[in-house]
């Protein structure tokens, strides 16, 4: 068979599956048990933690989206980070950036200081700490590229590189673009791991996470994880968070290009004092960016000039942006991630990962992108 292009693979997951009443879209399978066909003869599914057809549509979609040989559907994206976490031994080195998302940052922090493994935090668009956390022998490495909420690009064909030598496993969290904007595992990651919450369901009304394998090994160790400790995703979401899939392609495309035009706006602003976004020339990881990403995403952060009063009243003034925490929705989202996003980073790491009291984020969505270009418009009009 000819290799599917992704919108195909999107649309065309599990379509005519059902070998019941042919039915096209996949049924949704609530059932938590499921008869044996005799004693001691089980079949393909008994226990929908274990296992369910609806979330198995899913995690195969996912991971062949992702260009992996497995996926694992799970309750949230934190889940999925956690289930990554469970590979690691106590005296296992785990390497993640300053600057991963606030969440990550709290949930690796604190099963390191519990004896869970060892942790260093690194700016990984840093040489130099690349290469001292490379020589500790890392067991794995955790990389968010973009970055949240800056968007700082981590090249990953030299992380890849770097980590076969030393033998570590890559973990890419690849959320901020989808596999329609970066493929990870064809750049030599071994996992990707996404809120699904996010631009997968795309639709801000399901949370969930996956993690895809490079190998089918890694995968089923994962997938054993996921049923022992019980995090694995459910056949309602599973069936939510597909349907979102559907239109995974086209909405990415649409996301991309309202946030262009939001660019330009802020760009050409003089309330505004940086813009951060890869697509921007003047952006630190612009080329590696155009080389290693098939888009450029359309989560952006800039810091207006100012203090807090003028965040709080270029806020106030949005029309058709909601104040609230999440991304990857329909709709576009302003935040300020020293209070939302990232308020479980002290102080002090926030400053270390450059996230200031004027720093504003926006997850642009598919609106009408002369109205949302208007409406940022005279939001920082209103400042002068
Ligand atoms: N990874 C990134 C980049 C995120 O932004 C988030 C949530 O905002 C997560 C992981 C965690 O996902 P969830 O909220 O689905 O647990």
């Amino acid at each position: 068979m000819s290799k599917k292009n992704l919108a195909t693979i999107a649309v065309r997951g599990g379509i005519e599956i059902d070998g019941q009443y042919n039915a096209v879209v996949p049924p949704i399978y609530l059932s938590s048990t499921y008869a044996f066909k005799g004693f001691n003869e089980k079949g393909p599914y008994d226990y929908s933690r274990c296992g369910n057809p609806s979330r198995d549509v899913l995690a195969n979609t996912l991971a062949e989206l992702e260009q992996g040989e497995h996926g694992i559907v799970t309750a949230t994206g934190t889940a999925a980070i956690h289930l990554v976490c469970q590979l690691l031994r106590p005296d296992d080195l785990l390497v993640v950036p300053h600057d991963c998302y606030g969440g990550s940052y709290r949930l690796f922090v604190n099963l390191a200081q519990r004896g869970a493994f060892k942790l260093q935090v690194i700016n990984q668009t840093n040489p130099q700490e690349l290469d001292a956390a490379f020589a500790a022998k890392p067991k794995i490495i955790w990389v968010e590229t973009p970055s949240n909420p800056l968007l700082r690009i981590t090249d990953l064909k030299d992380i890849c590189q770097r980590a076969k030598a030393s033998d570590t496993l890559v973990a890419v969290d690849n959320t901020f673009l989808s596999p329609v904007f970066q493929q990870p595992l064809t750049l030599g990651a071994d996992m990707v791991v996404h809120s699904t919450t996010k631009y997968i369901n795309g639709h801000s009304d399901v949370v969930g996470g996956v993690v895809v394998t490079k190998t089918k090994e890694l995968g089923e160790e994962l997938a054993w994880w996921a049923n022992c400790i019980g995090i694995t995703g459910s056949a309602f979401d599973s069936y939510l968070t597909l349907r979102g899939v559907r239109t995974l392609v086209p909405r990415m495309k649409q996301h991309q290009e309202n946030s262009l035009a939001l660019i330009k706006v802020l760009s050409e602003h003089p309330a505004v004092e940086v813009v951060y976004h890869p697509s921007l020339p003047s952006h630190p990881g612009h080329e590696i960016a155009k080389a290693q990403q098939l888009g450029f995403g359309a989560m952006l952060s800039f810091e207006l000039k100012g203090t807090t009063k003028e965040v709080t009243q270029f806020i106030a003034a949005l029309e058709h942006f909601s104040l609230a925490e999440s991304l990857g929705g329909t709709e576009s989202l302003v935040c300020h991630p020293a209070t939302m996003t990232h308020a479980a980073m002290d102080e002090a790491a926030q400053l270390k990962a450059g996230i200031t009291q004027n720093l504003v984020r926006f997850s642009v969505g598919i609106e009408d992108s002369d109205e949302l270009a208007a409406d940022v418009k005279q939001a920082l009009d209103s400042l002068s």
